[in-house]
Parts: structure tokens; C-alpha cells; sequence
């Protein structure tokens, strides 16, 4: 049954029109007491929905029996390499709504997280509980606000029903927005079917996400380099804001490049390259500075399952791929001390660049010093850790740095440092206690926080949002996957 209300969406659904084997039509389960909990009117606004519909009515869409309208429910089919183990997986508890097209053509995914069991819940209740679906809105805005390419979250809903973990919490649906929901596990999805479903499959996610490429000679290859470099862009972004996604596995990597899928992710308080949080990453498989290196091997495996679209010869294939699988490296390198010299308010680049970064950084893990607010504060010592300030090691690294920014430049880089360092991240502690209220009733720590992510770059006025967590906290702070 359909609702009599469209909220402004104007789908659109071309995954329908790939062959039935990329996905199973679902419905949506019917729950209790469906609440909004939260609502992004911002977003809404920039797509084009009805907000007050939206606003008034919106949680009747996690009520199954009443879906917008030309909503037509799938879950998509994927497999994914989880800690580097091949699984067949699929969404287990998402559906696609649709995808919504804006007046200037732009495409999104609206996607229900937690919205019921499907063909591919291999066992799983299909639910989501209040706590993660909440820390995936906070991020993925929070990466937004920071200029970094990320799905994004359109709203909460409570559903009035449990759902049982360790104990039982409250139960809640996520709407989430994407350019899509094509990952490198869809791609190793469609190399397990038929050579002629996996090109169909190619074609599609060319004219959907790459249409500059559709009449080159060489598209499949194209489309490989094309996925390195938005990769490469956005690890390196990551990194620079001191970001850890947490489960890197390639079914959580998306072809278009954004973000996706905020499990245990965290920001990193004190700078150490090793830092890991989550709970289930016994190894450090996904710890910070593995990040770029998993990045890698992810699209390694994306490379694998187009190696018969790049040629015949399946050796002529493995050596085109293993070519451009080796400039991500560069790609990487070059993007990520761009953005980096910006941070340090370099207006151009010299050789030096490099060393000069990397020695802050040891300094700077030496003294457990912060890594948003080292960077925001560069200019302003006295702000930032004294250990690390009173060494003979940074006054010299200062000389240094300060010879690099000749006089009549100096306006000009503390303007770009401004609009290269946040002030703002979700911090840890802040993150966990806004969750904890939440999930007991109060919501309005967690509106606080959402507030304060959303400018990063400006200083809030409440120096609250500034403090680091506490190297207690973060000694013993694990994140969970939110199954
Ligand atoms: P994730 O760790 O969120 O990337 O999820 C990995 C896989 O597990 C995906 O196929 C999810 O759809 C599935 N999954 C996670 N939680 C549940 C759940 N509660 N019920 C069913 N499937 C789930
Ligand atoms: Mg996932």
C-alpha cells in the first residue's frame, strides 16, 4: 500500500532495470510506534523534498504499510572480502526506497537502514538499534561539514519496537542518501555471474557514475583508474582530518567515492599512527596508518573482477591492471601532501614539503599531541602542548616552516590554514555520552552535538566541543560494528 503523500521524492529506479539477479524487491517491516527523532531539514532542502511533510509525517515511511509514493522497496545483492575473507553478503537489514531525481538531474539513492529482515539477512533480525543509527547520522554530517565526499543522513526514526542485543535497546531506521550504493563487493557480486551480466553491470555504473566515459575505446579501464583516483582523493582526506573508518571491508568501499557505512568509526584524539578503536579489529587490520595500504589491496580486488572486460588475454589484462594499481600510491601521496601543505599554510610546494610534514607529525606523536587542534593552533604556540612547543626539535622544525612563508604570503596562508583545520570533530567522549543520553530518553545532548559538527570550521562558542577526550577514555574507548 502506498501512502497518499510523496514527500517531494520523484523516483526514479534505474537498478530495475539491471537484470534480476543484482536484486530481490522487499517490503518493509510494519512496526509499532514509529517516531522522527531526528530530521535533516538542510538536506532536505538541498534535494528538494517537502519538509513539512517530511517533518509531520515522515516516520510513517518506517511504517511498511504506508511507503511513499512510486517507492518500489529492493535490497541489493553483494559480496564483500570481510577481514580479507570472501562472504556473500547483500543488504541484510536496508532497502532501497528509490532513487530521487532533483530538477538538475541529480540521482540519489534513499535508502532505509533497519528497516526489516531480507533474502540476504542470512539469520540476522534485519533491525537496527537507536545508539548506531544516531552515530551514523552525527558522522556522516560531521564528514560533510568537513568537506569530505560521504552519504549523508536525511533522518531517525524511533520505531517503538526493541531490538535485542546484548540487551534489549530501542529500535530506529536510518534514511540514507548516496550517489548510490554500488560498492567494490557489488563488482565482485557481478563477477560471479555470467561475462555478459558483469558488462551489463560496467555499462550501467559507467553511464550512472562516470557518463564522461561512456564512448571511450578503453572504458573498462578508464572506469579502474577513475575509482583509484576518487579512493586515493578521499583516504587521503581521511587521513588528514584524522579520520578511521574502522571496517574497511571492500562490501563497505563505494565506486562512486564517498564514505559509507559508519560502524565503529572514530576520529583520532592524540595523534598515534597506530591508533585503532574498534572492537572486533583485534589485529589492526583497519588501524589509521593502514588505511591508504587497505585502500590498495580493496582495489585490487576491484580490479580482479574487470579483468575480463580489459582483454581477452587474461595476462595482457593483469598487466594493464597491476599499471594502474601502482600509481595509487602517487595518487595518493600527491592529494594527501597537498591537503597537507595547506594545513601548515604552504601556498605552493617545494621537495622539502615532505620531510618538513612528517617531522611535525613524529613530534607530534612523541608528545601525544592533538591532532585537530596541533594543526588549527600552529600559529598560535602557546595554544598547543608545551612539551611539545619548549623542544629544541620544534623550534627548529618552526624556523623552518616560517621560512617557507615569505612575508607578503603570511595573510593569505593563515586564511588558508583557517579553511584547511576544523576546530570541531565529533570527540570521542562527547560522541558516547550524547549516545548514552539518547538511547535513555534525552536527545537534546546529542541536537547539541549535531549542531556543533556541522560548522567545523568556525569556533563554537562553547569551548566544550574543543576539549580532546581524555587519554583515559581513549585508552580503553572501543567502537562496535551496530549489528
Ligand atoms: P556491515 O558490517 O554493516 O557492513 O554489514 C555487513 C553485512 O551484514 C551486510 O550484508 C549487512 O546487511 C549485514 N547485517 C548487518 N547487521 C544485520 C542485521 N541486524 N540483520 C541482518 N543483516 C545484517
Ligand atoms: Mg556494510
Amino acid at each position: 500500500m502506498t501512502s497518499p503523500l510523496s514527500f517531494g521524492f520523484n523516483f526514479n529506479n534505474s537498478y530495475l532495470t539491471l537484470p534480476k539477479d543484482f536484486y530481490t524487491q522487499q517490503t518493509i517491516n510494519k512496526f509499532r510506534a514509529p517516531q522522527n527523532i531526528i530530521f535533516n531539514q538542510e538536506l532536505a532542502q538541498t534535494l528538494e523534498l517537502n519538509i513539512s511533510e517530511l517533518e509531520q509525517e515522515g516516520f510513517i515511511i518506517a511504517n511498511g504499510n504506508k511507503l511513499p509514493q512510486n517507492a518500489q522497496p529492493i535490497s541489493q545483492a553483494y559480496c564483500g572480502h570481510q577481514f580479507s575473507h570472501f562472504v556473500k553478503l547483500g543488504d541484510g537489514r536496508a532497502v532501497l526506497l528509490g532513487e530521487h531525481v532533483t530538477s538538475n538531474t541529480s540521482r540519489f539513492d534513499i535508502h532505509l537502514k533497519g528497516s526489516g529482515p531480507t533474502v540476504y539477512a542470512r539469520g540476522g533480525d534485519g533491525l537496527a538499534a537507536m545508539g548506531p543509527m544516531l552515530r551514523e547520522y552525527l558522522i556522516s554530517e560531521a564528514l560533510h561539514g568537513l568537506g569530505i565526499p560521504t552519504t549523508r543522513s536525511l533522518g531517525v526514526m524511533s520505531t517503538g519496537d526493541p531490538v535485542f542485543r546484548e540487551t534489549a535497546l530501542p529500535g530506529a531506521m536510518l534514511i540514507r542518501v548516496a550517489q548510490s550504493h554500488i560498492r567494490v563487493g557489488t563488482f565482485e557480486y557481478a563477477a560471479t555471474l555470467e561475462k555478459s551480466l558483469l558488462q551489463n553491470f560496467s555499462d550501467y555504473v559507467i553511464k550512472r557514475h562516470f557518463p564522461a566515459l561512456i564512448n571511450e575505446e578503453v572504458r573498462y579501464e578508464k572506469l579502474l583508474q577513475a575509482v583509484i583516483h576518487n579512493q586515493a582523493r578521499l583516504i587521503a582526506q581521511w587521513m588528514c582530518v584524522g579520520f578511521i573508518h574502522g571496517v574497511m571491508n571492500t562490501d563497505n568501499m563505494s565506486i562512486p567515492g564517498e564514505s559509507i557505512d559508519f560502524g565503529p568509526c572514530a576520529f583520532m584524539n592524540r595523534y598515534h599512527p597506530a591508533t585503532v578503536f574498534s572492537s572486533i579489529d583485534r589485529h589492526g587490520r583497519y588501524a589509521y596508518q593502514n588505511q591508504p595500504i587497505i585502500g590498495q589491496w580493496n582495489l585490487t580486488r576491484f580490479a580482479e573482477t574487470i579483468l575480463p572486460l580489459l582483454s581477452d588475454d587474461i595476462e595482457v589484462a593483469k598487466e594493464k591492471t597491476l599499471e594502474h594499481l601502482g600509481s595509487f600510491k602517487q595518487i595518493y601521496t600527491q592529494q594527501w601532501l597537498q591537503i597537507m601543505r595547506h594545513k601548515i599554510g604552504f601556498l605552493t610546494a617545494s621537495d622539502d614539503d615532505l620531510g618538513l610534514i612528517e617531522d611535525l607529525l613524529s613530534m607530534m606523536e612523541t608528545h601525544q599531541a592533538d591532532f585537530t587542534l596541533t594543526f588549527r593552533h600552529l600559529n598560535e604556540p602557546d595554544l598547543l602542548d608545551p612539551g611539545m612547543t619548549s623542544s629544541e626539535a620544534f623550534h627548529q622544525w618552526a624556523l623552518k616552516r616560517n621560512q617557507r612563508i615569505p612575508e607578503h604570503q603570511q595573510q593569505q596562508s593563515q586564511q588558508l590554514m583557517e579553511k584547511s583545520n576544523p576546530f570541531v570533530i565529533p570527540r570521542n567522549h562527547l560522541v558516547e555520552e550524547s549516545l548514552e543520553q539518547a538511547t535513555q530518553g534525552n536527545i537534546n545532548p546529542f541536537y547539541d552535538l549535531v549542531e556543533a559538527i556541522k560548522n567545523p570550521f568556525s569556533q563554537p562558542k562553547d569551548s566544550y566541543y574543543l576539549k580532546p577526550s581524555s587519554k583515559e577514555f581513549e585508552q580503553t574507548f572501543k567502537t562496535f560494528c551496530g549489528t
